[in-house]
Formats: C-alpha cells, structure tokens, sequence
C-alpha cells in the first residue's frame, strides 16, 4: 500500500476515536480458527454444510416451581423425570451454554410421554407440539399443563453434563421457525445470544482459543477442536440420558473465504466502532449517497451492510496491514505498581521511557498509556451474495 494511503486510514481512525465511535469490547465476532483472527462480514461466505442436529434435555429443578408457574393443569403433575429440550447444530457450543431462552410472548406444553418403560415430561412451544413430537417419534402423549414464555422466567434447569445451573431467560429471538420453542444460549458463541445475555447479565463464557480448540482446563473437552468435540459431545449426553435426538442436517453455513472452511463465532476483545454512538450510522447512509462508486454494485452492498450491521469489529490479528495505531490507557497498572512501590513508580515508568499521551476522549491530562497490537481490518468489498446471517 502507498504511504500517503496509510497515513490516511490513520489519520481516519484518528477522527472516529476523537468523535467517541471507538470502543473495546469483549463481544462475540465470527473467527476463523486457520486465519486465527476476526474476520468482517464482508470476508465471510455461505456454503452448504452437513451438521449435527440435536435435541437436548435441560432438566427442571424445581418442579413445584414450574407447575405453580401454569396456567391449565387439569390433571395432576404427570410422572417421570422433568425438562425443558433444546435443538441446537451446533453441540461443541454446548460447554458455554449459561442459560435458555424462551419467547416471552409464546405458549409452552407440558407434554407426558406414554411410552411403557420410559415416562417422562418434555417442555416445548406448543406451536411445535406436533412437529417435535413426529420428529422425536413419540406416538403416545398428552398435554399435562400449558405456561407462558414470561412465566418461567428465571426457573433453574440443570446444565445436561456440567455441575452448572442455569437460568430460563426471555427474548424475542425465540421463534417457532425451527427446533423445540427453548434456546440453548451461549453468549460467548452467538450474537442474539450475547445480546439477550447481557439483559440477564450472564456470563460470557468463551472457552474455545483461537486456534479453535477447548482451552486448558475445560472439562471433559480440553484440547479438542471444536468440529472434533462435537461426537464426543453427543457421546456424553448419550451417556447422560440427556440426548433426546440426533440428526444430520445440511445447511448453508458461515465459512472464511480465504480457507473456505466453517468459521465459528468466538467471544474476544477487539476493538469495535459503535455504530449508534453520537449518530454514526445515520450519518454514514447520508454520505453513502454523496459518493461516486467503481463499480456501482459497491453501494448497495455498503449500504445494506451499514444498515444492518451491529457494532462494527475493527480489530484482526494478523502482522501485515496498517496497525491500530492507538495508546490505551493503563491507568488501573500505574495503580497496581504505586500500590506495590509507591508513587515514585509513575517517576520510574517515565524514565523507561513510557509514552504519555493526552487522549482526546479523555478529560484528565497525563494519563499514562501502552500501545494496542492489534492491526485494522481496511474493507474490502466482494460481490458475494448476502444470506440470512445465522448463530453458528
Ligand atoms: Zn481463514
């Protein structure tokens, strides 16, 4: 890239921090695992995919606290053991699953399943009653009770193989277009689950590295690339009783268009450009109109991802390209090593030769700062089709 270019995307990145676009997060981005980084939505393509599909028990804890939470139970409680099923294609994402989502506004069953040697109760939307049931091959069964979405708010379900309770949370999200009516919710692994998470404040709870393996420490699955965990995943649920169903599914999927290989979506700090700060996004559309685009399908494109887009993830961690060229403020370090050896620390860290640098979102002077080592994503634009996005 020529200099003049360079210095222009840093002296751009330069006015987007001092108008307070510019955010650290620690959110959810798509991540190719051969790339190692981050990855826009422009460097992500859909290709046809096989996958699992499951069906998952979390079962009820209390479960005199479901049933007092119904609003029809003509007869009794039913018998057999007791839980809420997830359908999920992705079952390495299980580790981090922090909770279930229902939709506020839907009505769930209660349903008692007949057969002779395996009495239990399975809780779905009652607009996949049927659907579930056909799928599931459950011939026998009845509706014991009915509940709505926001009445089981907050009820515990126990995680299907970790010592882990969690929690039924509300989102709009949840609809009748697939699976059970309940979503397994990772927020580390998704974005719909991230943002319903932080409503709840849930923890997100990212265990995979960026080499796409379970990191050291992870129960049962440590070291294991996540498109590898999967059968072993299914395994200890088959091992657990917890695995309703199993199936394959061929889907179109999120892959990174250099190594054409699925992505996966990772949890990590980057940096973000906050699209609703200070009117960004609104401001942008306005200026799409005022360029002159080579060739013209470059507009449309931009302009739907600028429409559309959540946060806009900056960051990529790669050597080449031009470096995020920021001083971040480390005043909670300074603090730590005046704890340790006094105020004479700030001296010592000035004559290391330390940068002091007066940021300008920043009100106080002096503020003592490191350097980022992240490098920023320069867009690219492709003429790839856009697809629904989906949780992978
Ligand atoms: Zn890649």
């Amino acid at each position: 890239m020529n200099f003049q270019q360079e210095a222009d995307i840093i002296r751009s990145l330069g006015k987007i921090a001092a108008n307070g676009h510019l955010h650290k997060g620690f959110k959810p981005v798509h991540w190719c695992s051969d790339c190692g980084s981050a990855l826009a939505e422009a460097e992500v393509e859909y290709r046809d995919k096989d996958s699992f599909a499951i069906d998952v028990r979390f079962e009820v804890l209390d479960e005199e606290a479901l049933f007092a939470r119904c609003h029809a139970i003509p007869n009794g409680h039913g018998e057999g053991p007791l839980s809420v099923v997830i359908w999920t294609t992705t079952p390495w994402t299980l580790p981090a699953n922090q909770a279930v989502a229902f939709n506020p506004e839907l009505e769930y069953a209660v349903v008692q399943t007949e057969a002779p040697h395996q009495k239990e109760r399975l809780i779905v939307a009652e607009g996949l009653l049927k659907e579930t049931m056909d799928r599931w091959g459950i011939e026998h069964h009845r509706v014991i009770a009915y509940g709505r979405g926001d009445a089981f708010e907050r009820l515990k379900l126990q995680h299907p193989f970790y010592d882990r309770q969690v929690p039924i949370i509300l989102g709009e999200h949840v609809t009748l277009d697939a699976g059970t009516g309940a979503v397994h919710t990772a927020p580390g692994h998704g974005l719909d689950d991230y943002i319903v998470g932080q409503r709840y404040d849930i923890p997100v709870d990212n265990p995979v590295g960026g080499n796409g393996c379970f990191v050291e420490g992870t129960p049962m699955f440590e070291g294991q690339h996540v498109f590898s965990a999967n059968e072993k995943v299914i395994d200890v649920l088959k091992s657990r009783g917890k695995l309703v169903q199993e199936a394959r599914l061929n889907h179109s999927y999120p892959c990174c268009w250099r190594h054409k290989t699925p992505i996966i979506f990772r949890a990590t700090p980057q940096w973000f450009i906050g699209m609703e700060t200070n009117g960004l996004r609104q401001s942008a559309l306005r200026e799409i109109n005022q360029v002159k685009w080579m060739p013209d399908w470059g507009k449309a494109r931009i302009q739907g991802m600028v429409e559309n887009r959540p946060d806009w993830c900056i960051s990529r961690q790669r050597t080449w390209g031009v470096p995020i060229t920021l001083f971040i403020h480390k005043a909670s370090e300074v603090a730590k090593k005046v704890e340790e050896k006094g105020i004479e620390a700030w001296f010592e860290l000035e004559a290391s030769g330390s940068i002091c640098h007066h940021h300008p979102a920043s009100r106080s002077k002096h503020r003592r700062v490191g350097c980022s080592r992240d490098a920023i994503q320069v867009r690219r634009i492709r003429a790839s089709r856009r697809r629904p996005r989906q949780r992978v």
